[in-house]
């Protein structure tokens, strides 16, 4: 990692809500620092007193690293991103409205800083908040502006204050409800996004699972061989079962073909009980599954089908008493760089073998 990114790490954390406030933060610093530089320079033209101009300085520095602070401990002490929106809006209202009382003839162009600060809550705070915020930001200015033309009406003539209040009440208002339109786009914008990928989560699951079962559909687990067919398997080599549960066509007559379904289930359930870690079963049509045994020699694989075997035979299906549910399967090992639709064929020769034989068994190709 160079010094650069350790140094941006350390200072904005990894977490990635985290960084996006400090990044906000830091652009208030900088807006901090050019009003500084304008406030030094007003102080340079003998506009405005040294003194108070200084104090006004080290406010709002110690201001701005108590709320890096802040931030940086958010998560500890519960503060979520709209309060501590709020709460440096409100610092730098006041910070803004210390700088109006002191700016002597340029004080109305301060007050440009005030829509900033508003317009920077449409990124965090709620629309509510924002309004709240300029109506006690228009009564902090109306406050500061009567006590000024109150105390030194020669160099504050209330009527020129009056008419800036009338302005800022304008633009602030109008910012607000600006800000507050901006903030509602934003989270209509993020609740869609949420929506969205629900959604593509929805037909992820549904192109990738089989409905009934929950088992990996047939497409899916074309997928599953094409990169099984890319990886080098272990010394043991790759098998492939097909299996096919016996009489099903019986169970569906005798008992409904919602009680057919309900042996799919428990079959699946059964099965899927019976794999290794890495073992895939897939439905691979009607009631016909495919098992990928990866890194499994041909006797591994037959112990996998074996207990398998065993737990089909004693799994209870609702709604199907008294009949006893078997598979036959039929078993054969990928040879090394053999496109798996070939494995698969001689897994199909070997499952009608099994049939043929009379059902209920495991026959390797
Ligand atoms: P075999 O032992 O030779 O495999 O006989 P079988 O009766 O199991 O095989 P057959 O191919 O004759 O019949 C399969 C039946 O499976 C026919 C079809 O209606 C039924 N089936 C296929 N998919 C579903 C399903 O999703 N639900 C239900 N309930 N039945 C299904
Ligand atoms: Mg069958
Ligand atoms: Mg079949």
């Amino acid at each position: 990692m160079s010094l650069l990114r350790r140094l941006v790490e350390l200072l904005y954390g990894s977490d990635r809500a985290l960084r996006r406030m400090l990044q906000y933060w830091a652009a208030t610093c900088v807006l901090y620092v050019v009003c500084i530089g304008l406030v030094l320079v007003q102080v340079s033209r003998g506009m405005t007193d040294g003194e108070t101009a200084h104090r006004l300085i080290v406010f709002g520095s110690w201001g701005a690293l108590a709320f890096y602070a802040l931030i940086r401990a958010s998560a500890r002490l519960g503060l979520k991103p709209d309060q501590l929106a709020v709460s440096q809006a409100v610092f730098s209202m006041i910070c803004t409205m210390c700088a109006y009382a002191i700016s002597g003839p340029l004080r109305a162009a301060v007050l440009v800083m005030t829509v900033l600060i508003i317009a920077f809550c449409m990124f965090a705070a709620r629309p509510r908040q924002t309004l709240l915020l300029s109506i006690g930001s228009l009564a902090g200015a109306g406050g500061v502006m009567y006590w000024l033309q109150a105390h030194d009406p020669l160099r504050y003539p209330p009527m020129t204050e009056l008419l800036t209040f009338g302005y800022l009440a304008g633009a602030l208002l109008a910012t607000a409800l600006l800000s507050g339109e901006m903030s509602k786009l934003r989270s209509r914008l993020k609740r869609q996004r949420r929506e969205l990928s629900d959604a593509l989560e929805t037909i992820r699951v549904l192109a990738t699972v089989d409905e009934l079962t929950s088992l990996v559909n047939r497409r899916r687990m074309h997928e599953v061989l094409e990169a099984e067919e890319r990886r080098q398997p272990d010394e043991n080599g790759t098998c492939i079962a097909l299996l096919d549960i016996d009489f099903f066509k019986q169970v569906n007559d005798q008992f409904g073909h919602a009680a057919g379904d309900a042996v799919l289930r428990s079959f699946s359930i059964a099965a899927r009980a019976s794999l290794r870690a890495n073992d895939v079963l897939a439905r691979w049509g009607g009631e016909e599954f495919l098992l990928l045994l990866p890194d499994a020699a041909p006797e591994d694989a037959r112990h996998v089908l074996e207990r398998m075997a065993e737990r089909v035979h004693g799994m209870p299906v609702p709604g199907v008493q008294g009949r006893r549910i078997s598979f036959s399967a039929g078993l054969a090992t990928r040879r090394a760089g053999e496109p798996f639709a070939d494995a698969i064929h001689r897994a199909d020769n070997a499952l009608y073998q099994a049939k043929e034989a009379g059902r209920d068994r495991i026959v390797l190709a």
